[in-house]
């Protein structure tokens, strides 16, 4: 008998969450897999690299050290955080006990749309499956691949997951009102503010507003209205914006900006997409940011 008929699915409830299930043990995976442990939660991790998964739990020992030397934790909640972290090769094996599953693995749809075909196969068929992707809405992940699309939906969490108080729960199409509100539920129970993107749109709500002013930012310099560092200067003084775009493309790389504008370009053949070529141009010429030392702005060498 197919798996589908074998059992009749209830609806997860955020009280029926006992098992998190993190794919991806990357610069996301490890540390949400964290955060979930550190709020209670027993955490299978897992990922396609073995290493990965070894230096996600030596990165995750490293933060809870920190903070249990700066007094913010004890030694033995950091003991007992790490222990709830269950590292498992295998997907199948972590994902199948899972009541949520949360996908942080590479950003390409065709390995995410793998693991959602797999967690169609192996997952409880009431478990709430997520994707924390940056750019990928969850219909594409879902679409062909998992039967119920009721229950899966976007959870982006920010970098670094510990410190940043935002996830935002984004709905697909298909994705249920109760599967979005246990979405939120768990967000909060990690500690979290959740937002609720109501419908699919790139970029959620963060990255949206972000991609869009700093292509005004970068309009205004290129047209010569401004310089870069007047811009900065103003939606740091006018907006109370911690940081301008510039220096915001400096702190994350010119290059990874570019890649973003370049990617996003390419799907939508939009003109208004191109990314300016003053990037390509800071890129031949190693301007990549705070990483080489120069971007928009220098950043002398630490004595
Ligand atoms: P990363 O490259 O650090 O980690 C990805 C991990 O996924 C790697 O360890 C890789 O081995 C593993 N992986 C790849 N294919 C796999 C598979 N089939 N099964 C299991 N594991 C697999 O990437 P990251 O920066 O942690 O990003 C992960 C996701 O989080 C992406 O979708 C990204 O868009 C999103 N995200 C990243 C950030 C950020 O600041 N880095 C912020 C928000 C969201």
């Amino acid at each position: 008998m197919p798996r589908k008929f074998a059992r009749k699915r209830n609806a997860m409830r955020i009280e029926d969450i006992q098992e998190v299930c993190v794919i991806g043990a990357g610069t996301m995976g490890s540390q949400i897999a964290l955060q979930c442990a550190l709020h209670g939660y027993s955490v299978a991790l897992t990922d396609a690299l073995p290493v990965a998964l070894e230096r996600g739990i030596a990165s995750n020992r490293r933060l809870l050290d920190t903070r249990v030397s700066k007094g913010r934790l004890s030694q033995a909640e950091a003991e007992a955080a790490l222990a709830r972290v269950h590292p498992i090769v295998d997907l199948s094996e972590a994902a199948r006990s899972a009541d949520f599953v949360i996908e942080a693995a590479f950003e390409n749809l065709v390995v995410k749309r793998e693991i959602f075909a797999t967690l169609d196969a192996v997952a409880k068929p009431e478990a709430i499956l997520t994707s924390n992707s940056s750019t990928i809405v969850i219909s594409k992940l879902v679409e062909g691949t998992l039967r119920d699309a009721t229950r899966a939906a976007n959870l982006h969490f920010f970098h670094p997951v510990l410190v940043m108080k935002l996830v935002e729960v984004g709905k697909g199409p298909a994705t249920s009102d109760t599967t979005a509100q246990v979405c939120m539920e768990f967000g909060r129970h990690i500690g979290k503010e959740p937002v609720l993107v109501e419908k699919e749109i790139y970029g959620f709500i963060v990255n949206y507003v972000l991609m869009h002013l700093t292509r005004a930012a970068f309009t205004l310099y290129e047209g010569g209205y401004a310089s870069f560092e007047d811009i900065d200067k103003a939606l740091k003084l006018g907006l109370n914006h911690p940081m301008g775009p510039f220096e915001l493309a400096d702190f994350s790389g010119v290059d990874i900006l570019y890649g973003a504008m370049q990617q996003r370009y390419a799907e939508t053949g939009d003109p208004t997409d191109r990314p300016p070529e003053f990037l390509e141009e800071m890129i031949r010429a190693q301007q990549l940011g705070r990483k080489t030392g120069r971007g928009f702005y220098e950043y002398p060498p630490k004595p």
